[in-house]
């Protein structure tokens, strides 16, 4: 369990909106924090309690309120969760446009409250794009609903202030989403590159081409050959990208082959068909086996005689521009703390950049400690950069400590903006970097 977790008072199940109101004005009375839960699967603990409060669980608001097949769009309650949802709407030949790994355990409200990015986001966007209209109830007990609207020019938009607030602002009890017609045809190419550079240029040339993948994933393996022994990991190999396209049958033949020119320019080959086949059939299974496994959800994942050894995931949105310069300064500073590269690689779009790093405990070396300082310094060299420490787990209590450096004054005015819709702090205090306030 977190370090920073606190046992809850209480967990509940509520099944309406007029329930959550009701909770809500019992939690300012008492100055009990409220922590909104969806299906948990978050990574940065912003479904953690670290003051003792009460979970709301939101597992019975699961129901699929509307499907509108003509204006294609989906009224949900925000506790259902993303499969089922996506299975629904395939009944209706209508496809849901987010579909993240963890598609079998995250919930719509998990999703709006870290902002996710799916698989198909490079075509249908991230969640905040999919996102028409809400319903929330906030801290203060007021339920505020947005238009469902896909453009309107009447004052700024709130809906996307609940995007990615983790919920710290509110409850969202329903959403209104985009949904999308099933693709006339769906196509996987993939390609093997000379290095990892290479790979980069060609996919920004794609972009300046015009090509625009439902999904790319370039990544390279270079997992420590101890950990390829011991955890049966595959070995160090050139860097693969995937491609998909979805679309018209003639605008996915135009955008596959451009793209397919362009990676061969750049050295690359081709990849086998049954080897992509497996690429996307099995993409959810590592969340699966997540959701399974209880070793895997405490995060225990190599025991040593001397203590855990660490593992960290980093996922950063850096300017295209300077990833290939950005790229050594983090090589130089795993070393310089002794963490091990396992994996690098960039998802959906050219700026989201992720690392898989390791750091081996020893009789020596304290793991946590050697990954934190070269986390906080490669997360430092991010912001010097123009860039952004995370582009989709969101903050939660893992990434709090450096919010004030990433938003600069803008913290401010978010922290405002809380106490605006929040006055007692009740909202999952102690997320997001905007402190603490009931239970003090
Ligand atoms: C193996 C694995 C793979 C993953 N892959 C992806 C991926 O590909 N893409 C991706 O985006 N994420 C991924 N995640 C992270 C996680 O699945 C997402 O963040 C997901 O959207 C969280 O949904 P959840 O319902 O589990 O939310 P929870 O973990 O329950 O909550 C997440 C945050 O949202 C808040 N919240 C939950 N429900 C509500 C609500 N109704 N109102 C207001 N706030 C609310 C919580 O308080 C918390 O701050 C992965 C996680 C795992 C374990």
């Amino acid at each position: 369990m977190n370090a920073l977790a606190q046992r809850p008072l209480a967990v509940v199940r509520p099944g309406s909106t007029a329930e959550i109101v009701r909770l809500v004005a019992l939690a300012q009375q008492q100055r009990v924090p409220l922590v909104p839960y969806g299906g948990g699967s978050g990574l940065m603990g912003g479904a953690l309690s670290v003051r003792p409060g009460i979970v709301v669980d939101m597992k019975r608001m699961d129901r699929v309120l509307e499907v509108d097949a003509q204006a294609l769009t989906v009224r949900v309650q925000s506790g259902v969760r993303l499969r089922p949802l996506g299975e629904k709407l395939a009944e209706q030949d209508l496809l849901l446009g987010h579909d993240p790994w963890s598609i079998s355990i995250a919930t719509v409200g998990g999703a709006i409250g870290t902002n996710g990015l799916g698989y198909l986001g490079g075509r249908y966007g991230a969640m905040s794009a999919q996102v028409l209209g809400l319903e929330v109830v906030l801290g203060t007990g007021e339920v505020l609903r947005t238009p469902p609207l896909r453009k309107r020019s009447t004052g700024p938009d709130l809906t996307r202030l609940f995007i990615g607030a983790e919920g710290t602002l509110g409850i969202v009890t329903e959403a209104t989403l985009q949904v999308f017609p099933q693709p006339q045809q769906r196509t996987l190419i993939g390609f093997t590159f000379p290095d990892f550079p290479s790979g980069f240029q060609a996919l920004l040339e794609m972009q300046r081409r015009g090509v625009q993948p439902t999904s790319m994933d370039l990544a390279a393996d270079t997992w420590p050959v101890d950990l390829q022994d011991r955890r049966d990991l595959p070995a160090s190999q050139p860097p693969l990208l995937k491609l998909v396209f979805d679309g018209l049958t003639h605008e996915v033949e135009a955008q596959s082959t451009e793209a397919r020119r362009i990676a061969h320019a750049s050295g690359a080959r081709d990849l086998a068909s049954a080897e992509l086949e497996e690429y996307w059939t099995t993409r959810h299974a590592i969340a699966d086996r997540w959701a399974q496994n209880p070793e895997l959800r405490e995060g225990k994942w190599l025991e040593t005689p001397y203590g855990k050894s660490q593992f960290d995931f980093l996922h950063m949105a850096i300017p295209a521009a300077r990833l290939l310069d950005f790229r050594p300064r983090v090589f130089t500073c795993l070393q310089s703390h002794t963490v091990s590269l396992c994996e690098e690689g960039v998802w959906i779009w050219p700026e989201c950049y992720a690392l898989v790093l390791y750091c081996r405990q020893t009789r020596d070396n304290d793991a946590a400690q050697s990954m934190r300082l070269a986390t906080d310094e490669i997360y430092q060299i991010v912001q010097d950069i123009g860039g952004s420490i995370e582009y989709v787990h969101g903050v939660g209590v893992r990434l709090g400590h450096l919010m004030q450096r990433e938003l600069g004054n803008s913290l401010a005015v978010l922290r405002s903006l809380k106490t605006s819709v929040d006055p007692d702090g009740i909202m999952n205090p102690g997320k997001l970097g905007l402190g603490m306030k009931a239970g003090d």
